[in-house]
Order: structure tokens, then C-alpha cells, then sequence
């Protein structure tokens, strides 16, 4: 057999006649092999690929560790870039992120270049030929992808004070939610749970509960329900087999998705897609685990279930299904890597090699005790239509002035604020990390350097248009001339009469 970690830009994977699948249309796809692991996970995936028939082409990329060394801050080139748009397929292995400052996450960035807002990452398991305490477990997490605290978004505003934006967007909610509720119904099944953290974010997981909300009436035969992530997750980590398809905001999907994959048996095991409406990637949830590199020890079977949904997706069902038997087979024949190894049922321990190995002799047979799995084509459309909805009335009736000013006293800063009212501005409460202190602020609350410092404007006047910017540049100006330091400013508006801002607590 020929060893596929060198392949070529081009390289056929396979031009075999023995390919299985409806149609003999071969598909281009990027390859990545990556850092730690990735390169031996990634042969042992492309050797079983081949094997089994897939009609694919193979461009080969370089992305992660060595070219964050030749100085590419987010560890990939333009020519890689070029790859990937022409080919639109990429199956990529794990990469290393280098620590330290400059430095982009590259997962991060292909999948919002790419517009690969849905990750969909299944956890099953495979009881009891692999040891997990919840042998029904078998849901979907579809993570929200491209959002959330990921949007890269991170100032340090003073000594104290470091920050990062969360951005939860209404396109971004309805593609998400919109896409769960499709791939439950394209995959039979029968309910789809939100995850939020509503009562604490009204405005931005109150955005995406409320999202699921309204797409979810447009599904009545699926069963419906919403947790806070808090409660939710302890739920999942301990009854996961209560869960089918559960969608949630980027953090939460990242962090429970790799908890519902080890609870299921090992991060190892699980693979993943991430969907665009133009292009989709296809990877294991896990890491580069550098600890393993090199030591044919690694599990490949997460990097193989994100190359058999990739088949599915191109629409080689049969070849998919294929890998998919033939693994779950050799699984049940008690042939493990490490991460999996259990006396009593694991019968051979193997390495990365061994493994792909095994699985390749078991091309053709089901597996006998666990569901052998039929050729499914993946018909989830990827492109949402997104809900069309008059534009709000915008209003402006006033301004969050965060001023950096160590050590001072709410009331000092309140009586050296108030006299630079600005037109119909006027300071209304101050507030220090979201705690209002002024007026009738408490001793006891501790301070940092940052004040946030609210303007309002009459209520009779924001019903009657509100303000343009000029007040609140004149104010600026203002408190500038005092000797304070604004760090940011945060505009207040009203959309169709209502806040768009929160209240500070206590106020
Ligand atoms: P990791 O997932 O790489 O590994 C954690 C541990 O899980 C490993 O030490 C190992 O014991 C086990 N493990 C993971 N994959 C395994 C496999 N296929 N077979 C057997 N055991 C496996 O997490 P980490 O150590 O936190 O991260 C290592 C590097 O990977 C970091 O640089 C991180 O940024 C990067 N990372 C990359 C991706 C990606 O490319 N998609 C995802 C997550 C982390």
C-alpha cells in the first residue's frame, strides 16, 4: 500500500475499481496533516480512505507549527488559503496553537474565514466495547462556530482591567439554530435542547434562546426544551442519554462537546464537521496531543468519523458507511489504542498503525453486536434563509463613558463629573464592574480603576427623537479638559422604543 502522509498536490487517493458509491465523481479535497499527532492520525485515516474506495483528490497544505515559525500569525499561508477555496472540502488534522502574544488560533480563523458557522460533533457509545458509565449515550452537539467570546475581540483598558467582547448576532443565532433543527429532522431525531446562560446575558444568550424559540415553533414535530448551561451541563455529565440533539453558543459547545466525548469513551474517538454555505472542514475534536507525537500510540478513530462525515457530506454514502462498519467492527473485536484499552475487553492493544490496519482487514463485514450503520447522504441544507424583518427605530439617548482614574471615590468622580453635563446629557449612576456605586453605592464594594460613567438624557426627550452625536463629543471633550482619561465610550440606544443596554446590578 501506498503511504499517503507525503501526498501530493493533486495526488489521486484513489482510482481504484473497486470504489464503492452511485456515482464515479471524484471530489478535490484539502488535506492538512499537522502538528503532534496529526501526521500519524492523518496516514492511518487517508490509508483506510483508500481502501475503502473514496473518490478523492488530494491537495496537500502546510498549516500550523512551522508556519507560525515563518511568521504567519494565524499558522497558514495564502497559497493554503487558495487550496481551500478552490476545493471548498478540507480534512484537517489537529495542529499545535504556540503560546504566547501575535499569535491567532488557526482553528479560529479558518472556520470564520470560511464562513463554517455550524460544528456539528456527534458523541456515541459503544458499550461495552468501549468502557463508558453511559452505554445509551448517543447525541449531537451542534456548536455555534463563528461568535460568542471567539470573535477575537480583547482590549486591555487600564492597570486593572482586561476585556473580551462576546458578540451574539441575530444571523448568526438563526443560521445555528436553524441548522439543528434541519439536521434533526434530516436525521430522525426527535428533540433539539437549547443551552444558554439567559438569566445572566439577557441581551446576548436572551438573543440566541429567544432564536430558538421562534425557528423551533416552525418545527412541531420535535420535542423542544431549554436549559441554563449551568444546570444543563451537570444534566448531560450525568444522564447524557436524556439528550438528543442540543444546540449552544460557541464557549459552551466547545468546552461540554469534549466532555460529552470523553464520558462517551475518549476525546479520541470523537470527530467533526464544521459547515459553511460554501465550504465545510471535517476533524477530530481533539488536539495535537504533542505528549503522544511520534509514538505510533495515537487513536485515529476521531480524525476517521470526521472523514466518514466528510464522505457523507460528498455524497459517497456507501464509502462512508464501509469505514464506518469496518470500524465499529474492529471496536467490537476488542482491537484498542491506549486511550480505550481496558483489561476484560480490549484483545489486542495496538498502535496508530495496527489500528488503521485492522480496520482496513474489516472492509466489507458489519459489526455483529453494535447497529451496523447504513449509506446516509447528509441532505441538511446548509444555506439559511435568513428571517427578513423591518429595521428597528434606532435612537440615541445616551453614553457609557469607562474612565481610568486608580483610586478615586465614587463620590469625588461623581461631583467632579457633574458639572460637564453636555446639552440634555446627564450623569445618571456610576458604576465599577457592573456594580452600581453612585448614587447610594456601598462601602463594601471594591473598586478597580475603571469607572463606568452613565449619561442619559430626559426620558421626554429620547421619546421625541433623541440626541446626535455631537453632545456626546462635546461631553467628551469635557471630561477630557477635567484631566480624566476616558478608556472607551459605549453608546446608548433604544431600538423600537426599548433598551438596548442593561442596568447595572443594584441599580
Ligand atoms: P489534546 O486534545 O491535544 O490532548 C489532551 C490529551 O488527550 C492527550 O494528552 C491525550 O492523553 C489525549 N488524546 C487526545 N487525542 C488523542 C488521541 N487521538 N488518541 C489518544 N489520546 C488522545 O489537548 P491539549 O493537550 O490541551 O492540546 C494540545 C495542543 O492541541 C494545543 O496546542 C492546542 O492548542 C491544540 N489543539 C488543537 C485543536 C485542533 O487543531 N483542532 C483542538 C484542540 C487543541
Amino acid at each position: 500500500m501506498s503511504s499517503l502522509a507525503s501526498s501530493l498536490p493533486h495526488s489521486p487517493l484513489s482510482s481504484s475499481a473497486s470504489a464503492v458509491g452511485a456515482a464515479p465523481v471524484r471530489t478535490h479535497v484539502t488535506v492538512a496533516h499537522g502538528d503532534g499527532i496529526g501526521p500519524e492520525i492523518m496516514a492511518a485515516t487517508l490509508q483506510i480512505l483508500q481502501e475503502a474506495g473514496a473518490r478523492l483528490d488530494l491537495e496537500t497544505i502546510e498549516i500550523g507549527e512551522k508556519v507560525y515559525a515563518r511568521g504567519h500569525s494565524a499558522g497558514i499561508e495564502a497559497s493554503a488559503w487558495d487550496s481551500l477555496r478552490r476545493t471548498g472540502v478540507f480534512l484537517k488534522a489537529p495542529i499545535t496553537t504556540p503560546q504566547g502574544g501575535g499569535v491567532k488560533s488557526l482553528n479560529v480563523t479558518v472556520r470564520k474565514a470560511l464562513g463554517l458557522y455550524a460544528n456539528v460533533r456527534p458523541s456515541v457509545a459503544y458499550a461495552p466495547f468501549v468502557a463508558t458509565r453511559h452505554p445509551l449515550m448517543n447525541l449531537v452537539i451542534v456548536r455555534e462556530n463563528e461568535e460568542d467570546l471567539y470573535a477575537g475581540i480583547e482590549h486591555r483598558q487600564s492597570a486593572d482591567v482586561y476585556q473580551c467582547l462576546k458578540l451574539i448576532t441575530r444571523p448568526g443565532c438563526e443560521r445555528i439554530v436553524r441548522y439543528a433543527f434541519e439536521y434533526a429532522r434530516a436525521n430522525g431525531r426527535k428533540r433539539v435542547t437549547c443551552f444558554t446562560k439567559d438569566n445572566i446575558m439577557k441581551f446576548t444568550d436572551g438573543l440566541f434562546h429567544r432564536v430558538f424559540d421562534e425557528i423551533g415553533a416552525e418545527y412541531p414535530e420535535l420535542e423542544k426544551e431549554h436549559w441554563i448551561v449551568d444546570i444543563g451541563a451537570a444534566k448531560l455529565a450525568d444522564t447524557p442519554e436524556a439528550f438528543d440533539v442540543v444546540v449552544m453558543p460557541n464557549l459552551y459547545g466547545d468546552i461540554l462537546s469534549d466532555v460529552a466525548a470523553q464520558i462517551a469513551g475518549s476525546v479520541g474517538l470523537a470527530g467533526s464537521s464544521n459547515i459553511g454555505e460554501r465550504c465545510a472542514m471535517f476533524e477530530a475534536i481533539h488536539g495535537s496531543a504533542p505528549r503522544r507525537a511520534g509514538q505510533n500510540v495515537a487513536n485515529p478513530s476521531g480524525l476517521l468519523r470526521g472523514a466518514i462525515m466528510m464522505l457523507e457530506h460528498l455524497g459517497q454514502a456507501e464509502v462512508a458507511a464501509r469505514v464506518h462498519n469496518a470500524w465499529l467492527r474492529t471496536l467490537e473485536e476488542g482491537v484498542h489504542t491506549y486511550d480505550i484499552y481496558r483489561e476484560g475487553v480490549t484483545r489486542t492493544k495496538v498502535g496508530t498503525r495496527e489500528f488503521a490496519l485492522a480496520v482496513v482487514q474489516r472492509l466489507g463485514q458489519q459489526p455483529q453486536h453494535l447497529p451496523p450503520v447504513f449509506p446516509v447522504r447528509s441532505t441538511v441544507p446548509s444555506v439559511c434563509t435568513l428571517k427578513q424583518r423591518p429595521a428597528p427605530a434606532k435612537v440615541l439617548v445616551g453614553v457609557d463613558v469607562f474612565i481610568d482614574e486608580p483610586g478615586i471615590s465614587p463620590n469625588e468622580l461623581a461631583r467632579r463629573l457633574q458639572p460637564l453635563r453636555s446639552g440634555p446629557l446627564d450623569l445618571e449612576m456610576i458604576s465599577n464592574r457592573g456594580m452600581r456605586v453612585w448614587p447610594d453605592g456601598l462601602a463594601e464594594t471594591s473598586c478597580v480603576d475603571v469607572f463606568r460613567c452613565r449619561f442619559r438624557i430626559p426620558e421626554l426627550l429620547a421619546d421625541t427623537g433623541g440626541i446626535s452625536h455631537d453632545p456626546v463629543t462635546r461631553l467628551l471633550h469635557s471630561i477630557s479638559a477635567e484631566g480624566f482619561d476616558w478608556a472607551k465610550t459605549e453608546l446608548l440606544y433604544t431600538f423600537d422604543g426599548q433598551p438596548g443596554f442593561t442596568r447595572s446590578q443594584g441599580g
